[in-house]
């Protein structure tokens, strides 16, 4: 169950087509996507690389990453794509804890900031090209012959620890993922195209599956991010734009749509489908959303543990405006994908009665077949066959699921996950903090921010600008917390357990 396949099938069904656009200019076609994922697969092989080592992605979107990630699996490699915003020292404890042998890095990142790779190639360097360069009688290597539950994508996520996870993705989790897609969010057609504005070590790139497997056109916008302006120029110019965006990223794109007061036809024109997930959407917004562009939108809730795939809120549901819990419907995140069953369940994973709030949990062909050596944390998670989300909420008769709250600390701030206890042990190592708490506010753009309790040592200061510098050093800037609130105690329960849920109704009252 090689997902290489799906590209060979491709290459000769329509080998002169263009696969792969960089804004506007043609990249690669078919054949030639294929030809460098062979000589990439080659390179690695020449480099003594072996089925199950690990490549290691730390790169904005470029779409070398398509040619990576198939080159990867040719040879039967596990890609590990993490995001670039990342600080290197977050990479680093990614790199001790995953030993990728090779590294493909962005230009900003010097390989010295980063220990333990046998080989740095930065990926838009004539060094990464002398690797798919053409040599004399080149034959490829055959496609690793990938058993259905082989690793092939680790994706680290941050758990509660604070410490980054790797989720082993199966390639059955990859082609489930891939085929339910058709059914469940949108079918795909071979002239579609799918464009990868939001980073592709996430979502975003999990989308190029369902893509790879239907034949059709990727795109990686010129900027390498998220500019609506452009994004609507390459849907003209292209045709019709799918994507995958987090929904503070879609209310950019409406707010465009609204200000250039573009009609329907042209926001259809740009854009075929805009699927969101990764976060909540406010009613509000998607009604909006639907008012100003029109029906081109599908929700998804899933997580890196059952990639893209837990429930999907489809199209139809989104605009069928007569049906009695129409509102209800869209404040959920809709019914299970085809390969997962969705349960609710008490503390002990035992079912409860429809309609009652409890933990979701999920099986099926999605979910992941644990976390990189870490059985401690698999077996926490993985129970009994089902996968515990750590999210909470319930489900209605008609199978619709609303997400009540997520697992309690967990921020989410413009789409991406933010674990306050990384934050927190940043803060306590400044010698002045004897306590911190990190917490999430409401946030009308961002979805959250980050607000930082913090309590100096007696007869000491702290200081806001200096803990800013503190986690510059050592966290992604945009997990820093936008705001400091110094209080000379935090609340705690019985236990001496401090009580977010206060400081976050704290937050609340006294907005600003
Ligand atoms: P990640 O593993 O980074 O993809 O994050 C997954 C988490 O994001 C889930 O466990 C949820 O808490 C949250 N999430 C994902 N999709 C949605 C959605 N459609 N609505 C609300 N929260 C979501």
């Amino acid at each position: 169950m090689n997902l290489t396949h799906q590209l060979i099938r491709w290459s000769r069904i329509r080998p002169h087509d263009w696969a792969i656009f960089h804004g506007a200019r043609p990249w690669a076609s078919f054949v030639q996507w294929a030809d460098r994922s062979a000589r990439l697969a080659s390179a690695f092989r020449e480099r003594g690389l072996e089925p199950g080592d690990r490549v290691l992605f730390f790169a904005q979107n470029h779409p070398r990453y398509l040619e990576l990630l198939l080159g990867c699996w040719w040879a039967g490699l596990v890609a590990i794509p993490v995001n670039a915003r990342l600080h290197h020292r977050e990479v680093q404890w990614i790199i001790d804890n995953a030993q990728p042998r090779i590294g493909f890095l962005h230009k900003t990142v010097s390989a010295d900031q980063l220990a333990g790779l046998e080989q740095a190639i930065e990926i838009e360097s004539d060094s990464y090209e002398s690797l798919i360069s053409r040599r004399e009688g080149f034959t490829s290597v055959p496609i690793h012959d990938t058993h259905p539950d082989d690793t092939v994508w680790l994706f680290y996520t941050s758990g509660t620890t604070g410490r980054p996870k790797g989720v082993q993705i199966t390639a059955r989790n990859l082609l489930s993922m891939g085929l339910c897609y058709f059914n469940d969010v949108d079918p795909i057609a071979p002239k579609d195209i799918m464009a990868y504005a939001a980073p592709m070590s996430h979502g975003a790139g999990l989308y190029s599956i369902p893509h790879l497997i239907a034949g059709a056109r990727h795109v990686v916008p010129a900027s390498g991010g998220v500019d609506p302006a452009e994004l609507f120029e390459l849907g003209r110019t292209l045709g019709p734009l799918s994507t995958f965006a987090a929904p503070t990223i879609v209310n950019r794109i409406v707010d465009y749509a609204e200000i250039e007061r573009l009609s329907f036809e042209q926001c259809a024109a740009a854009f075929k489908t805009i699927v969101y997930g990764g976060a909540p959407m406010y009613v509000n917004d998607i009604q909006r959303a639907l008012r100003v562009m029109g029906p081109r939108f599908v929700q998804i809730y899933g997580q890196g543990e059952t990639p893209m795939v837990a429930t999907a809120l489809s199209r139809h549901h989104l605009i069928d405006t007569m049906h009695p819990r129409h509102l209800q419907r869209i404040a959920s995140v809709g019914v299970a994908q085809t390969p997962v069953q969705i349960r609710i369940a008490d503390a002990q994973g035992q079912a409860l009665p429809t309609g009652e709030i409890g933990e979701v949990l999920v099986r099926g062909d999605t979910v992941m077949r644990g976390y990189w050596n870490n059985e401690s944390a698999t077996r926490e998670t993985l129970r009994d066959g089902w996968l515990f989300t750590g999210d909470v909420g319930s489900l209605d008769e008609d199978g619709f699921l609303t997400l009540r709250d997520r697992s309690k600390d967990l921020i989410i701030s413009g789409g991406s996950n933010i674990y306050p206890r990384e934050i927190e042990e940043v803060l306590m190592t400044a010698p002045e903090v004897a306590e911190a708490a990190v917490v999430g506010a409401p946030d009308a753009h961002w979805g959250e921010t980050i607000v930082a309790f913090v309590v100096a040592k007696p007869g000491q200061r702290a200081d806001a600008e200096l803990l800013d510098q503190l986690c510059k050093e050592n966290i992604a800037r945009f997990k820093r917390p936008k705001r400091y609130v110094f209080v000379t105690e935090l609340p705690k329960n019985n236990y001496g357990k401090v009580l977010k849920t206060e400081l976050r109704d704290r937050l609340a009252r006294a907005p600003t």
